[in-house]
């Protein structure tokens, strides 16, 4: 599964370990109600697109990492999903990430 950066606080996450990922995602943005509150939440004005969030930040879940792997940090909007499913960096396509990492949280 594709992995993508979180656009509330920057880490790597892979879309089938967070309760954010694509089915999931598909059934909570039909609910306005909800979506708003978390809008709110995450300092989005409602006219603003709702992101793609990590098992920590995700407000459908525990809002805790999930653990399966270390939670990096990175500066958050520079990287994108690459065509094969990595992460890499927007700039200079780079996916080897860890070398722009801010912090690393070691499972
Ligand atoms: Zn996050």
């Amino acid at each position: 599964m594709p992995l993508f950066q979180c656009d509330n606080c920057g880490t790597m996450d892979n879309t089938a370990l967070s309760e954010c990922g694509y089915e999931q995602m598909n059934y909570f943005l039909e609910d306005p109600v909800l979506i708003n509150k978390y809008k709110k939440e995450f300092g989005l004005k409602e006219d603003e697109p709702f992101g793609n969030y990590c098992s920590g930040c995700c407000p459908l879940g525990e809002q805790k990492w999930h653990g399966e792997f270390d939670r990096i940090y990175l500066p958050k909007g520079e990287f994108e999903t690459a065509p094969k499913g990595n992460l890499r960096h927007k700039q200079t396509l780079d996916e080897a990430i860890e070398k722009f990492a801010i912090k690393i949280e070691r499972e």
